[in-house]
């Protein structure tokens, strides 16, 4: 009897407690994978639903830069504003809404590389960059920018300016996984500066002389500035005090030297030579690409583009747009060797 309870439990067990134990737990994996797929599906269901939300609303999760100070120069007034509604008020004053999208898109990844760049190496104590082009990079307050347009293009070109920004939300161009320094100017004149002939330093790899064809069909490419010999002298005068021209003289006014781009390098005024940046500094001259001339007693100044001449040449991302070339194809021919990166992959 005893052997046929043993024999009766020992079959009960086999044929169903363990099975029953196995089922059991071969159930619970498979629930718990299942479960896990079911959740890592609504995950990404949900991931694509905030990603497709932002995209929608144009909105970026910056890890960082999210937020930066502006500086207004007139009044003094820090303010904190979101980087990419700030480069709309940026790309609005830097570039004309009517250029091509491709341009807009290559200003408006320029404008947040170059406001990264300034985030990281501040020149204002109490702020990440100020208002002033001549200074930091060319700001517009979205009222102001309406105003100055004509009123039925108004909506369609803030429209366009966001979606310059939006399309190319996060991206920043780097050189060994660095935002660059990013300089941009108005018109090459069909050639673009080293920044050392600019500025002095020692430059950067990613900022070298590139031709661009089409800028001539802009009106910043040419440009003439004249003056009497009076008005000239008085010009050199604010920093040469002991100027001093022999205008009978056709060598007294005369460029001595030019840089690699065909750039005035030195130019001699009389008892004086002067560096082609400086002078058109003092003279106002729209860039250091000058030929000089006298007539009549008069001095002309035959100039071409508009701008320091670094970087980006604005109007050459227009015409190469205009060509079909993309924001990428724009950024890779002015700056030398660098990457196209999304802001939290650096
Ligand atoms: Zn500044």
């Amino acid at each position: 009897m005893k052997k046929i309870v043993i024999y009766f439990s020992c079959f009960v067990l086999i044929f169903f407690i363990f099975p029953m134990l196995f089922s059991k737990r071969d159930k619970d994996v498979i629930t718990d994978t299942s479960e896990q797929l079911q959740s890592q599906e609504e995950n990404t269901n949900q991931d694509l639903s905030n990603k497709e939300q932002a995209e929608n609303q144009g909105e970026y999760e910056y890890k960082q830069y999210g937020t930066l100070q502006l500086l207004h120069s007139k009044t003094g007034e820090v303010e904190t504003v979101k980087l990419d509604e700030y480069l709309c008020n940026v790309v609005s004053a830097e570039m004309p809404a009517d250029y091509e999208l491709e341009a807009l898109k290559a200003q408006a990844i320029v404008a947040r590389t170059y406001t990264i760049y300034k985030i990281n190496h501040k020149k204002h104590d109490n702020s990440d960059i100020c208002d002033d082009s001549t200074c930091c990079q060319a700001w517009i307050s979205k009222e102001d920018r309406l105003a100055r347009w004509q009123e039925d293009l108004r909506e369609s070109n803030w429209e366009k300016i966001e979606k310059a920004v939006n399309d190319t939300e996060g991206k920043v161009i780097t050189y060994e996984n660095e935002p660059i320094n990013a300089f941009f100017h108005s018109n090459s004149g069909g050639i673009t500066e080293v920044p050392i002939n600019v500025w002095g330093g020692s430059g950067y790899p990613y900022l070298q002389v590139v031709e661009t064809a089409g800028e001539d069909a802009y009106s910043q490419y040419a440009s003439e500035a004249t003056f009497t010999q009076d008005e000239l002298i008085g010009k050199l005068k604010t920093k040469y005090e002991d100027i001093s021209i022999d205008f009978s003289n056709t060598e007294d006014i005369k460029i001595l030297e030019y840089t690699d781009s065909g750039r005035v390098k030195t130019i001699k005024f009389g008892n004086n030579e002067i560096s082609g940046v400086e002078t058109r500094s003092l003279l106002g001259l729209r860039s250091a690409n000058f030929e000089v001339a006298q007539s009549d007693g008069k001095i002309t100044f035959s100039v071409k583009g508009y701008g320091h001449g670094v970087g980006m040449s604005q109007t050459g991302a227009d015409a190469m747009a205009k060509q079909g070339s993309t924001a990428e194809d724009i950024i890779h021919h002015f700056y030398a060797g660098v990457e196209v990166k999304d802001v939290n992959e650096i």
